[in-house]
């Protein structure tokens, strides 16, 4: 510990210190020897914390506050100033010595066995936390933040039929709309068939999740994906498209699963017709990109390069430029393509170091669409990024 670590630690307790002198000096006449041990285990405490010996200086401290109830306060703060400082054990030990003092009122017993939860949720300890939160989350003054907690636990230990029972017992006692997140818990158990090769109960599960949520982007794809498994292009491409005006944000994602189904029906006219109008409605580069692919089938490099070239004009993009040197080399002149090569390595590079998407609540950034971002852990908010350098 630094010198000047522990002097914003003392700040409490100075509080504290203050508050006990100051009560335990009215009791003065009822007792004279109460106040000596307080204020002896008191300073022995801050001299522990001086010679960096926290653990004795929680010791002496728990003796100072082992007084009565209504110190359990003070005790609270002190479990939590620890814990926050990721000094998890000591955290434990004091809200558990909290909690075995048999005079504690129920309240206050409610308080320290959610903080131990908390606590053993820190430490990683998911088995001790559940069973603790269980029992707050059955009723009482912390059930909400109980069944919040318990929420995260099963979430960690990808317990969706656990999640849902305790996102529904939330709603009950919040009285907030949770479907867009027991939404994603579905969609994790219909994932989870598909894997499994269980395709029937996956597709099941994904269209439970729209009946949960009908604006779940993530069902819509994966019922595309199940029924693009069972080659059933035609019903893929309506779960895909769906997407549009569940969150439009969303249509780059499906673009190159719906150009699959479409050749796999040979059916290029189509996508062809469908591209064109995602461009006239948002002019994104995906889109752009798809129909360039379809030129190059059709009519040759030199017509994909020409229509390439139109669209930067109008709208610039590295990934738009990146695929522009891409079919110059393949076209093959040989004095340019020394010179197209260099640039090619510079915009791969440039996009390989880049993230593609991006937490709208967090700022974290991505290489991969994650349904729940795993920095700030919020389901839906990691959206493609838009620009320059992106869609
Ligand atoms: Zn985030």
């Amino acid at each position: 510990m630094a010198p000047f670590d522990f002097l914003w630690f003392l700040l409490p307790l100075a509080a504290a210190s203050g508050w006990l002198v100051g009560r335990y000096g009215k009791r003065r006449r009822e007792s004279a020897a109460t106040e000596d041990d307080l204020r002896s285990n008191y300073f022995k405490g801050i001299n522990y914390l001086l010679n960096e010996q926290p653990d004795k200086a929680i010791e002496a401290f728990i003796k100072v506050l082992e007084v009565d109830s209504e110190t359990v306060e003070t005790h609270l703060a002190l479990g939590n100033l620890y814990r926050r400082r990721g000094e998890v054990d000591r955290a434990i030990r004091i809200h558990q010595n909290l909690i075995a003092r048999p005079n504690l009122e129920s309240g206050q017993r409610s308080e320290a066995l959610l903080e131990l939860g908390h606590d053993y949720l820190s430490a990683g300890l998911l088995d001790r936390a559940e069973n603790l939160l269980r029992e707050l989350a059955d009723g009482g003054d912390y059930r909400v933040q109980a069944l919040r907690q318990l929420i995260d636990i099963y979430e960690q230990e990808k317990d969706w039929d656990k999640a849902i029972d305790s996102a529904r017992l939330l709603e009950k006692a919040t009285g907030n709309h949770l479907s867009p997140v027991v939404a994603h818990y579905q969609c994790e158990l219909a994932e989870r068939f598909r894997e499994s090769g269980d395709r029937d109960d996956a597709l099941e599960l994904a269209r439970k999740a729209l009946g949960t949520h009908d604006r779940c982007v993530r069902a819509s794809i994966l019922e595309g994906d199940i029924l693009t498994d069972l080659d059933e292009h035609e019903s893929a491409i309506r779960a895909y498209q769906r997407v549009e005006e569940q969150d439009a944000d969303y249509v780059p994602e499906t673009i190159g699963r719906i150009q699959y189904c479409y050749r796999a029906l040979q059916r290029p006219q189509e996508m062809d017709a469908y591209l064109n109008g995602l461009m006239q409605r948002y002019g994104w580069i995906t889109p752009m990109l798809a129909l360039a692919d379809l030129k190059r089938d059709r009519d040759g490099a030199d017509k994909a390069i020409e229509f390439i070239s139109g669209q930067l004009r109008r709208r610039p993009s590295v990934r738009g430029l990146d695929r522009l040197l891409e079919l110059e080399m393949q076209s093959g002149d040989a004095d340019k393509g020394a010179h197209v090569a260099i640039l090619k390595d510079l915009t791969g590079e440039l996009l390989a170091d880049r993230p593609v998407y991006k937490c709208r609540h967090c700022g974290f950034p991505a290489k991969l669409l994650h349904w729940q971002c795993p920095s700030c852990k919020h389901w839906n908010s990691i959206k493609p990024i838009q620009g320059i350098e992106g869609e």
